[in-house]
């Protein structure tokens, strides 16, 4: 094999992934540790990456606690209800008292803002979002990261986490490889903070063929978030917390602005409204919980998909009425520039024009992410003055390895924070790294040449595999010793699909195919060592491919684990088709052991550390 050339860095403070989160803490890091190297290392190129890559056309949390819109009080209950009651409480009250700040900051930087021209105050969109022209996003977040940083590495992923070799419960950086040059890099860091986002393209994806790739989460985010703690044995929550999206069909086009901004409402082929026909069923499965307003986005999808499985789809947003007014189908159009232009493509291409006719709505295949509608991740250390001890250990956003550190989509627990709370989670992610630095935490971190020239190994083996394999081929490609990423990620999906409930089964699972998923899974990960990539790019795609197959694990773990169905229109545990609160209201916790590469599991009590609106007003 060819000699590859390595890279040393030394730093204090590493950032793993420079999408929404990783910006945050790379430009709060400076504001703390002045005298600290801090570095960020990105798969792609800081300017355009992670999930807001395209822009965004709404923040969607937003308190406006400045002219008392919402306090972050009223966030925490509205991220509790919508998850069906499960959350933690401490890190999305820590979250939501911040944001605000952070948004300003956007501003001052040069966002554009849309004003309500009658107050002055930015227009909303609906309670907790601000209506934003966000086609330039990102590149501002990353000039506020650029300028902190003493350096960004673009086009590097990284593949392992380097752990303490005196500690081993402690962290001691981080490796991976640049995709251009194939150049092998090795980060030794006192402190990492993983920001990495979630997970696409673990379950089969409605577009497949025709179409692959046109998921609705961007399809490089591969599970790295998730992948590097679980490996180095850290603790993961509600992994089974899976999200489904309502979205137009096929471009994924967001509905939000069309629900909130222009009023359009949703129908069945016969025109009628189906969400209130299902209400007596869902009583019987969730109890109370449907009565919630707002109605938790899993409830509203379960409405669909079984209006759907009845028979009577396709579903469709009724738009014929409200873009008869030029202005608000100007907004439908401009909705889509601003962040999928992709929807008003495939609009052209099947002839749909909303003026005209009604567009489909679909249900996506299940994502992992933990900042949107769902809070799977990463279990992380609270706040020091508002988390109960089982919650708390030192250091704010800290997972249960010393030193790393997790933000955004990585963390666990706490839903609803979108771009705006995961830029905020990692402003209070690196706030706490300078406090462990200064704190003396990362004095004498042992991490060996072997440690690295091992990974160095492990990481490049693709190469080899197919560099050795190809030779075996007689005809075509298919050979005998190896298989290409692309192989690997659809048998990994079909494996979700089918088993773990991804779209073809209607989201139902049960017990019997969770543990058969399991075993496949097992399998799977046996074969991944004979993944064979033919340059740079393959050998990011047979990680990411690696990253989702533990990722997928985790989920599968936790979806047999959790024995009830907390989320109808996320997944359906047939086999305990009602939700539970008397045995399940609880956080689910798993740690793998990186020696035997079992999970154990366990139940952590949920606390409710906000109280109700009610009972708030009756004291
Ligand atoms: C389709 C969609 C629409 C959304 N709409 C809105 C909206 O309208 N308003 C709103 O406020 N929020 C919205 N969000 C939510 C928002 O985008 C996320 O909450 C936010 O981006 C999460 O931040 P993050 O840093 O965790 O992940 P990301 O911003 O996705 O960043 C993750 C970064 O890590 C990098 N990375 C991944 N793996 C590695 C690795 N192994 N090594 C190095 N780097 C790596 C990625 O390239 C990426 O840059 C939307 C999200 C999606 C998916």
């Amino acid at each position: 094999m060819p000699k590859r050339k390595t890279h040393h860095e030394e730093c204090d403070i590493l950032v793993v992934g420079g999408g929404m989160a990783g910006t945050g803490a790379t430009f709060e890091a400076r504001h703390w540790g002045r005298d600290l190297k801090i570095i960020c290392v990105e798969k792609a190129n800081i300017d355009r990456s992670g999930a807001v890559a395209q822009g965004l056309y709404a923040i969607n949390c937003y308190m406006g606690m400045q002219w008392n819109e919402n306090q972050p009080e009223d966030h925490v209950r509205y991220a509790r209800n919508d998850l069906m009651g499960l959350v933690r409480e401490d890190l999305g009250y820590d979250m939501a008292r911040h944001v605000d700040s952070t948004v300003h900051m956007f501003d001052e930087w040069g966002l554009p803002m849309m004003k309500n021209p009658k107050t002055g105050r930015y227009q909303r969109e609906g309670k907790w979002q601000i209506m934003i022209h966000g086609e330039s996003y990102k590149p501002i977040v990353a000039e506020a990261a650029k300028k902190s940083a003493d350096k960004i590495y673009n086009r590097i992923m990284i593949t392992h986490l380097l752990m303490d070799e005196k500690n081993e419960n402690r962290v001691g950086g981080a490796v991976g490889f640049n995709m251009r040059t194939g150049d092998f890099y090795v980060f030794r860091a006192k402190t990492v903070i993983i920001a990495a986002g979630g997970a696409s393209h673990i379950f089969k994806p409605r577009a497949v063929g025709e179409g692959m790739g046109r998921t609705w989460y961007a399809p490089w985010s591969n599970g790295s978030a998730y992948a590097l703690p679980i490996e180095a044995g850290a603790k993961m929550t509600q992994m089974e917390n899976r999200i489904v999206l309502c979205r137009f069909k096929d471009g994924y086009g967001p509905v939000g602005a069309y629900f909130l901004h222009l009023k359009t409402y949703t129908q069945n082929a016969n025109g009628e409204n189906y969400e209130k026909k299902w209400y007596e069923q869902t009583k019987k499965l969730v109890g109370e919980y449907i009565d919630h307003h707002p109605t938790p986005t899993c409830l509203r999808n379960h409405a669909f998909v079984q209006e759907v499985m009845a028979g009577r789809g396709p579903i469709q947003m009724v738009t014929k009425e409200a873009f008869q007014d030029p202005h608000l189908e100007t907004i439908g159009w401009e909705n889509f520039l601003g962040m999928t232009v992709g929807q008003a493509v495939v609009w052209a291409s099947q002839n749909i024009d909303p003026k005209y006719t009604n567009p489909e709505l679909t249900t996506s295949e299940p994502y992992v992410m933990g900042s949107h509608a769902t809070c799977s991740g990463a279990w992380v250390s609270g706040p020091e003055d508002i988390s109960p001890p089982e919650y708390y250990w030192g250091y704010n956003r800290m997972m249960t390895i010393q030193g790393l550190f997790g933000a955004g989509d990585t963390v666990g627990g706490s839903a609803h924070k979108f771009s705006s709370g995961s830029f905020t989670e990692g402003r209070l992610a690196a706030k706490a790294a300078v406090k462990y630095i200064g704190d003396q935490k990362a004095k004498d971190i042992k991490v060996s040449d072997k440690q690295c020239e091992d990974f160095k190994k492990i990481i490049y083996k693709p190469l080899e595999n197919y560099t050795v394999g190809r030779n075996e081929i007689t005809g075509g490609t298919v050979s005998p010793s190896y298989f290409s990423p692309i192989q690997g990620l659809q048998r990994l999906q079909k494996i979700m699909d089918e088993y773990v409930g991804g779209i073809s089964v209607n989201y139902m699972t049960n017990e019997n195919l969770l543990k058969k998923g399991l075993e496949l899974l097992k399998w799977l990960e046996e074969d991944l060592e004979h993944v064979g990539a033919e340059d740079y790019h393959q050998l990011m795609r047979a990680w990411e491919l690696k990253h989702r197959a533990i990722t997928s694990q985790c989920v599968t773990e936790h979806t047999l684990f959790r024995k009830e169905t907390r989320w109808p229109g996320y997944y359906y545990r047939g086999d305990y088709m009602k939700l539970d609160d008397e045995n399940w209201h609880c956080l689910t916790v798993s740690r793998r052991d990186p020696k035997t590469g079992k999970f154990a599991m366990e139940k952590i009590p949920v606390y409710h550390i906000i109280g109700d609106e009610e009972k708030k007003k009756a004291s």
